[in-house]
């Protein structure tokens, strides 16, 4: 069971969480990954940024008000004298650590990834004490276990792969035996380390991808994401107030949804649980009375066609241009081997069928290295005017339109493109995933409320379609 940031986000939030936990450890063994209390890993990262300026004043109060934060939730969530004491020793000691780490950074006027992955891994190294003495206060046995002695992954300290071989061994030595005994392992989420006990951390939202690590390293029955909604929505809820709860979806459905931005899910989330058909279920810790989403291989079986919108924003497209392009071998190759060069995460691809130009979109954060790396992969193109111009357009949104069953459904993208001409709204770039799972789509980024919601509208989302085999959708 992964608990995310709201739904630890404060002491009765802590308190609710580690009731579902109780109630699951009765019928079964489990473990926990938990997330940082909310927004805690935004302010550890702000801090960072800022002592790498070298000016100390500005991240100074966060030692004080994480500990502030983190006290009064321990002096809410435990009674028991002793406990709470050594708690709190605990909670101060890793507080302290911030202190110390930024200073490191103002110092040295740089910060790493490495510093920068250590000091936005404390949230959760705080929040998971929490979460065991809690649980010890409802009369469980609890204990806290380090990711980084069980994820194990490569030297990408900031967006981290972990190496499922060396993870299922160490879950094999570290949890099983904490199992075995009915003790409750609270594991941190998001972070993980290197062979050599470097810490890492797999990405922001990482802590779904540490949960699914974790199910399929133990091979798992059922892994549990709990968040603050009800499921996976045919759209995400601020966007969409009419969007509707999807009962049960596939694993590609998800992969895709989650990849195009559905906050929901970290884009790695599923992979690791395909393989073994491990089901996840995303469900609301606000009220866990609801069923929430069950995510599998087969998904809604009878479902056809269009299943839900995402969106996605902080990108930007290159377009790589000019006449010279028309024809020429291995422009393809070089666009890709430069982006490459760089580790840019391509999200989108398109090229004109008059092959003027190709167009990437890319997360803003890679924009300006990859663009670089394009320049100048392109020098000499660019001297002959072979190729005429590589620009950035940063002010753009992907919309993703999902459904496994639009494979071979006729008339999806027609649909698509007539309800986004009915609303105005200007089409940058289009890509069809080989998967067919997807449509995607550029817009400028002030047209993508409107975009999401013409399309959900267009394919009725938020009404419950009627199932031949009577099966909730
Ligand atoms: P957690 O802290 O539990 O990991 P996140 O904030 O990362 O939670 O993800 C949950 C949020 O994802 C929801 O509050 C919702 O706003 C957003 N979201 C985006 N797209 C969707 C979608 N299709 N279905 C459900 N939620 C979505
Ligand atoms: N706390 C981390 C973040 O905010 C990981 C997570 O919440 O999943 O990115
Ligand atoms: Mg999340």
């Amino acid at each position: 069971m992964k608990f995310g940031g709201t739904s630890v986000g404060d002491a009765a939030c802590i308190r609710r969480a580690a009731e579902i936990v109780v109630d699951a450890a009765n019928d079964s063994s489990l473990v926990v990954v938990v997330s940082a209390m909310s927004g805690v890993t935004n302010q550890l990262i702000v801090a960072a940024q800022q002592a790498a300026t070298g000016n100390q004043h500005d991240w100074d109060d966060l030692p004080v008000s994480l500990r502030e934060q983190h006290f009064a939730a321990a002096q809410t969530l435990v009674v028991n004298e002793s406990r709470r004491s050594e708690l709190v020793a605990e909670l101060d000691q890793i507080t302290s650590e911030v202190a110390n780490l930024c200073r490191g950074v103002s110092l040295l006027r740089e910060l790493t990834p490495r510093a920068h992955a250590t000091i936005s891994s404390i949230g959760e190294r705080l929040s998971a004490r929490l979460m065991a003495a809690t649980l010890c206060e409802l009369g469980l046995d609890s204990v806290v276990v380090e990711a980084t002695e069980i994820v194990i992954t490569d030297d990408q300290y900031l967006q981290a792969e972990p190496l499922m071989a060396q993870v299922r061994e160490r879950c094999k030595e570290r949890l099983r035996p904490l199992l075995n005994d009915r003790v409750i392992p609270i594991v941190t989420g998001f972070i993980g380390a290197t062979v050599d006990g470097i810490l890492t951390t797999l990405g922001r939202g990482g802590s779904d991808y540490s949960a699914t690590t974790l199910g399929g390293a133990l091979d798992a029955d059922e892994i549990f994401i709990w968040t603050d909604v009800d499921g996976v929505l045919t759209a995400d809820p601020r966007l969409v107030p009419t969007a509707r709860l999807l009962h049960e979806i596939s694993y590609n459905e998800a992969a895709e949804l989650a990849y195009f931005g559905a906050k929901v899910l970290h884009p790695k989330t599923l992979r690791p649980v395909v393989a073994a058909q491990i089901p996840v279920w995303i469900r609301n810790s606000f009220a866990p009375e609801k069923d929430g989403t069950r995510i599998t291989s087969i998904g809604h079986p009878t479902r056809v066609g269009v299943r839900a919108i995402t969106a996605i924003t902080n990108v930007s497209m290159i377009t790589i241009g000019g006449r010279g392009i028309v024809g020429v071998v291995g422009v393809a190759a070089k666009t890709f081997q430069a982006v490459a060069n760089v580790r840019a995460n391509v999200l989108l691809i398109s090229q004109s069928s008059s092959e003027n130009d190709i167009c990437l979109v890319v997360d803003s954060a890679d924009a300006p290295q990859t663009l670089k790396a394009l320049r100048d992969a392109f020098e000499k193109d660019l001297v002959h005017h072979d190729v005429e111009h590589i620009t950035l357009k940063s002010d753009i949104a992907i919309v993703a339109v999902v459904g496994e069953k639009m494979r071979g459904t006729p008339g999806i993208a027609g649909r698509t493109f007539s309800a986004l001409g009915r609303a105005g709204i200007n089409i940058i770039a289009i890509a069809q995933g080989s998967s067919e799972y997807n449509v995607s789509f550029v817009v400028e980024s002030g047209a993508m409320r409107d975009a999401v919601v013409a399309i959900h509208d267009e394919f009725k989302l938020h009404e419950r379609v009627a199932q031949a085999s009577g099966a909730p959708d």
